[in-house]
């Protein structure tokens, strides 16, 4: 295979002693490891699949590590992003990961890239590296990262979780197709929930992420057959590993023969193609974003009018579990399918309600499920719906700080 040009760098005596089982690998060597020294990886996420992405590339000697995240250490990370530990809660997580990685190897150089990246910064921030690991988990800045690696060259080691299964790819212009040419248009907002609605196996991280490094030593390296081409499908609860061929799209707008996205015209609008914002790289939920027309009530006035002697009915549209980790009192469990198949309005407590003209506030973890629900109960004819903004984890983060937040 094409291996990524890479020059060398020569190894201090200390280096080779760490490397040595790398040196005597068949393929690599001491000229290999030299090439693995002089790499340049960037890992765009220190979440879940950067972490053990992080940890491992750290260990193998690659010279130059980049990590993007503008995000800080929460407690809810901890069950799966292991390059942070508990100590870390609040600090942001590229420093906590820069620090980690200089304890697991002090001659690799990190790069902290503090930023979110968008269509204005992120040919900036790739340009220099000779390999970039997606550990991101929202659509945006997936759509943007294969873009900006598609436009400057780049392999793009993509890889995705969610509750108990996981996909690989290495998407690389030239070399075979792009993630758009696989998936050209993403889901619908709130489609497809995300790894903060849904969970995630913490350890699945482990399996996937290492999987990215894998094929990017691989790419350095210039050793063997890479997912180039292949996408890698891993069921954890059948414990299966599929390989699917996917081809290059001659019509892809950014990898085709006529693209319509190019350096000269450079990146687009990637939340308006999603139809969401941004949000964070890891820990957001993407659905979030209520738009101007829907009705939102904030976690303060929920408690006062709750407290009064007209309390509105209060609606969760979560899932069971999530319900038992935090709840606000009072609120009555109708899922967001329920709202979806038309089925919620024949409930007995929502009935009763509009029959009487009590206003309804409807809430999720932080809003975007609620404001699906409360669009659907207006579409339907019901008045006096709103949106509870901030969801329950305002309302624990505010009102009630004795629940955990998740
Ligand atoms: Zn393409």
């Amino acid at each position: 295979m094409t291996a990524r040009t890479v020059n060398a760098q020569a190894l201090s005596r200390d280096e080779v002693a760490r490397y040595a089982r790398h040196i005597l690998l068949p393929g690599v060597g001491m000229a290999g490891q030299e090439r693995l020294a002089a790499a340049r990886v960037l890992v765009v996420g220190a979440g879940g699949l950067g972490s053990p992405a992080l940890l491992y590339l750290a260990a193998a000697g690659v010279g130059t590590i980049g990590i993007v995240d503008a995000d800080v250490v929460e407690t809810s990370n901890l069950q799966r992003q292991v390059v942070h530990s508990d100590a870390d809660v609040g600090r942001l997580k590229t420093s906590s990961a820069a620090e980690t990685v200089a304890t697991v190897n002090p001659h690799v150089t990190v790069v902290r890239h503090d930023v979110r990246l968008d269509a204005s910064n992120a040919l900036d921030v790739l340009r220099d590296y000779d390999v970039v690991i997606d550990g991101t988990d929202n659509f945006p800045t997936r759509y943007l990262l294969n873009d900006a690696c598609v436009l400057l060259g780049i392999p793009h080691v993509w890889g995705s979780i969610y509750r108990f299964d996981g996909q690989v790819s290495v998407w690389w212009a030239g070399h075979g197709p792009c993630y758009r040419c696989v998936f050209p248009e993403p889901p619908p907002p709130g489609a497809v929930p995300s790894c903060a609605e849904g969970g995630v196996l913490g350890v699945l991280c482990a399996a996937i992420g290492s999987v990215q490094v894998t094929e990017t030593v691989k790419i350095v390296l210039g050793l063997g057959e890479t997912l180039t081409g292949r996408l890698l499908v891993h069921d954890a609860l059948r414990m299966t590993w599929d390989t699917l061929p996917v081809r290059r799209d001659p019509g892809c707008p950014v990898c085709g023969d006529d693209p319509s996205i190019t350096l000269a015209t450079g990146l687009v609008d990637y939340e308006a193609f999603c139809g969401m914002p941004v949000g964070a790289v890891s820990g957001a939920d993407p659905a979030a974003g209520p738009g101007a027309d829907l009705p939102l009530v904030s976690v303060s006035s929920l408690a006062a009018a709750l407290a009064s002697e007209t309390p509105p009915l209060l609606v969760d549209v979560r899932g069971d579990d999530e319900r038992s980790i935090a709840a606000i009192p009072t609120a009555v469990a109708i899922h967001l399918d329920a709202f979806r198949d038309g089925t919620a309005y024949a409930r007995r407590e929502l009935a009763d309600a509009v029959a009487a003209g009590r206003p309804v506030v409807i809430h999720c973890k932080v809003g975007g499920r609620s404001a699906e629900a409360a669009r659907l109960a207006l579409a339907a004819g019901l008045t006096g719906v709103a949106s509870l903004d901030g969801g329950v984890l305002a309302w624990v983060h505010e009102i009630d700080p004795s629940q955990p937040e998740y």
